[in-house]
């Protein structure tokens, strides 16, 4: 048996304000005619990272407006994470293949977990390359199989991706924030949808500033002087030594700023552990420079904060699926400035809700502009809240997953 994920209530109506009457409306009509229909998530992890953020709104607001919806994890063992690690590395771009023994492992934990699924589901949505293999396992337990991508498609490793895609052809359709992520030869049943941040969520909701430098400061940070942040998973392509250059380049100029990097360990990413010490080495004990992870006890509300309390934030991505932490940091009005890369560009429009940049000199020169320039650091940051508002909120993901059911007649 796949492993239940508990999930609170969300009410729709509590969005009613925040994203306008309209949609709300929207959805609610759209809804009645998909009631009752038994929907399953799957995805590798409950905890870190995108997807999960994503589901546990998610999730409960497809209940609340009717649907028998519930989102399981798939059983995984360290051999399997190590596989299903290599493979997003690689998947997203990284030169080494998966050799035969480890698509063996990975094929095996498919089939155990597709045994674990119970049936008659109406829809399957399988999150991420990890549980991709349960369709060709148990192809009669549901309806219809959705496969939802979250990563970044565009430069892969040919090799690994030729060998997941006969697994991902047989899905009813597929899923991707951006057009550039869809696979070659995999044409038709293919659907745009960016992903969307939930603003009602411990993490997203407003935070005072009393309340925000207060659990800053238990940090280390001085409130009185200039921070930067990122907020990321200890991870190559996030770049936090990339940002670490950065920040150092900033304190040529400024000699008070500090920095914070904030990471949390996703269970399913066991390189994580050993890229932090790296970047802990990087930062060689430098007081000015903050790394926080979750062993700290670094949650939603301590994310929220320094979100909240840094005068801009980083995302220094040398790739990204989406970027949700750039959603985030939009919403609370910060500043940000970030990677020209994968999904990022969807939401900074360069100099209007931040900036974009594609080296540590250049981040350093924005957030230099950005820290030195309060007016400019509001416009930006009122600008990125209402892109965020109109674009990226967690209704707007419900009504077009509603779409996505309707047309496939769910
Ligand atoms: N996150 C978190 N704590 C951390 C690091 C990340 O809660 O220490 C959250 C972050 O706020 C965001 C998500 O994990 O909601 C990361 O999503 P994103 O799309 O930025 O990157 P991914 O990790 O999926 O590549």
């Amino acid at each position: 048996m796949l492993q239940d994920v508990a999930l609170g209530a969300r009410s729709l109506s509590d969005y009613t304000h925040l994203v306008g009457r309209g949609l709300v409306e929207e959805i609610r009509e759209r809804a009645k005619r998909l009631e009752g229909k038994r929907v399953l998530h799957v995805s590798a992890t409950a905890f870190g990272g995108g997807v999960s953020e994503i589901l546990y709104a998610l999730v409960p607001l497809m209940r609340d407006v009717g649907l028998d919806v519930h989102w399981r994890v798939i059983l995984g063992r360290e051999e399997f994470f190590n596989v299903t690690k290599l493979m997003h590395n690689s998947l997203q771009g990284d030169p080494q293949s998966i050799s035969d023994p480890e698509w063996e492992v990975f094929e095996a934990y498919n089939a155990m977990n597709a045994q674990g699924l119970d049936d008659n589901w109406d829809a399957v949505i399988v999150h991420d390359p990890q549980p991709a293999g349960l369709r060709a396992n148990a192809p009669d337990r549901s309806r219809l199989w959705i496969w939802r991508c979250h990563i970044d498609l565009s430069t892969p490793n040919e090799e690994t991706l030729g060998r997941l895609l006969p697994l991902l052809r047989d899905y009813d359709e597929s899923v991707y924030h951006m057009q550039k992520y869809v696979p070659d030869g995999l044409d038709g049943r293919v659907r745009i949808i960016p992903p969307a941040i939930d603003p009602l969520s411990p993490k997203n909701m407003a935070l005072s500033p009393e309340d925000a430098s207060f659990v800053c400061q238990q940090f280390g940070i001085d409130v009185e002087r200039p921070l930067m942040c990122q907020v990321s998973r200890f991870d190559p392509w996030k770049d936090p030594m990339g940002v670490i250059d950065t920040f150092r380049l900033v304190r040529e100029q400024m000699s008070d700023v500090q920095l914070a990097l904030v990471g949390s360990m996703a269970t399913d990413d066991p390189e994580g552990w050993e890229f932090f010490q790296r970047t802990f080495s990087y930062a060689d004990g430098d007081p000015d420079i903050k790394i926080l992870n979750n062993l700290n006890n670094v949650g939603a509300i301590e994310v929220n904060a320094f979100q909240s309390q840094a005068d801009v934030i980083v995302q220094k991505s040398l790739r990204e699926g989406f970027g949700l932490t750039v959603t985030e940091a939009m919403w609370k009005v910060r500043p940000v400035v970030a990677g020209n890369v994968g999904g990022i560009p969807l939401q900074i429009e360069d100099g209007e809700t931040g900036f974009l940049i594609s080296s540590p000199e250049e981040a350093a020169q924005r957030t230099l502009s950005v820290l030195g320039d309060p007016e400019l650091a509001k416009r930006l940051g009122r600008a990125g809240k209402e892109r965020t508002r109109e674009l990226f909120l967690t209704p707007r993901l419900l009504r077009d997953w509603l779409g996505v059911f309707e047309d496939l007649g769910l």
